[in-house]
């Protein structure tokens, strides 16, 4: 079973590149560019110095003691809440904004739903001095406040989605408009292990540091290179894909991804992409998403907004089908509660998104000599609002 992208941009029956006539220049210059780009000495040097001294990698991996003694394991976290704007997004906007660079592109647009991503993108913008558009949901514009501002600073505009029900996905088709309207002088920057091939491929390339290192870090603390499980949670899958990434084809190694079940699987406010999506095309790709029976995109539901995505990347959507990961849910309750315990248990507010991973830690046995990592993909202090609200601090 090959479960990296074959030569056509498909993982299995998942993927392809379903967009416009108009996108098609673009597409296929990015396609044909990227890996060799990505193979230069040049390009591997500047993406790593930027990872080093400006994101503060390698991020540690760090044995969780108390947290090992409650669920009888050795469990460790994979610390990307410590990098630069607070999780693993920025590792693939600083990757595409080194390729926008050398692909002579002077202007970047970028989707974001909850904002972490468009402040990652904004940041690098800055950094690169680039002009930086984001597209984003007047409904989430007013539900993200903070991370407006924030990109504000960095330099960013902040376009309001206005059509739909002014989400992410109507950010999705903002930016694709712009895109076509702007062919030559434009990059656009996506999140996500989502959106036509390459992207799923080039992001899941950048996210992979975190597998990369994970290598090196459990070689030096267990002996061993492989643990026997990796946890992370998925909304459109980058985290999970950069997470799992070299340990696709190491099958003693369980690899379990965590979505968003909201207020439960059938209640009709949920996240659970690959359990009650079907086959569809979503942001140009065909993969798993929440439709309804004509064909419309369900809003999806989470507590937390990184991880309300109705569709699922490709790469997950095969490692679903294929049974490669196993694919767990964790509901808004179980999450805030296993947020909760990791600031008790070790001192960290986690993102909210991260929280849902180690919630899974409650649903699976593990033997006492198990490895176990969890990929804690974000810090929580975005989220305090939220956790404050939800129990009454
Ligand atoms: C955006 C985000 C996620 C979800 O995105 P993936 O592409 O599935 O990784 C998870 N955790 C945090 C902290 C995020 O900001």
């Amino acid at each position: 079973m090959n479960y990296f992208v074959d030569k056509n941009g498909y993982y299995g029956e998942f993927g392809g590149a379903y967009i416009p006539e108009m996108l098609f220049p673009n597409v296929a210059q990015l396609k044909q560019e990227y890996l060799k780009i990505m193979g230069e000495a040049s390009f591997k040097n500047d993406f790593q110095k930027l990872l080093k001294d400006y994101v503060g990698r390698p991020s540690p991996l760090y044995l969780a003691k108390r947290l090992s003694e409650k669920y009888k394991a050795k469990i460790y976290l994979k610390r990307e809440d410590l990098n630069h704007t607070g999780a693993h997004k920025i590792n693939n906007t600083i990757g595409q904004i080194l390729l926008a660079k050398r692909l002579g592109k002077t202007r970047i647009i970028a989707e974001t739903g909850a904002g972490q991503h468009g402040v990652a993108t904004a940041t690098v913008c800055a950094l690169m001095g680039l002009e930086c558009v984001v597209y984003m949901g007047a409904v989430d514009i007013e539900r993200q406040a903070p991370n407006v501002s924030r990109m504000k600073m960095l330099g960013a505009e902040v376009m309001p989605a206005l059509s739909g029900s002014r989400t992410l996905k109507d950010a999705t088709n903002e930016a694709i408009r712009d895109w076509i309207s702007n062919p030559t002088n434009t990059f656009y920057i996506i999140g996500s292990v989502v959106g036509p091939h390459p992207y799923p491929d080039m992001v899941a390339r950048f996210q992979s540091v975190i597998s990369e290192e994970m290598k090196l870090q459990l070689q030096e603390q267990e002996g061993r290179e492989n643990p026997d499980y990796i946890l992370a949670c998925v909304g459109g899958g980058s985290n999970a894909a950069g997470a799992f990434y070299h340990y696709l084809d190491h099958h003693s190694v369980k690899l379990i991804a965590v979505e968003a079940a909201g207020k439960g699987i059938n209640s009709g406010e949920s996240a659970a992409t690959s359990i009650l999506g079907h086959l569809g095309i979503i942001h140009g790709s065909k993969t798993l998403l929440m439709q309804t029976e004509d064909g419309q995109i369900t809003e999806p539901y989470s507590i937390s907004a990184g991880l309300d995505y109705p569709g699922v990347g490709p790469l997950h959507a095969h490692l679903f089908k294929t049974k490669r990961a196993q694919f767990l849910n964790a509901t808004d309750d179980e999450a805030m509660q296993a947020g909760m315990e990791l600031c008790k248990l070790e001192g960290i507010i986690p993102a909210i998104e991260s929280a849902h991973a180690l919630a899974a830690l409650a649903k699976l046995k593990f033997k006492p000599s198990d490895v176990v990592v969890v990929n804690l993909s974000g810090r929580g202090d975005k989220d305090l609002d939220t956790y404050v609200k939800y129990f009454n601090l």
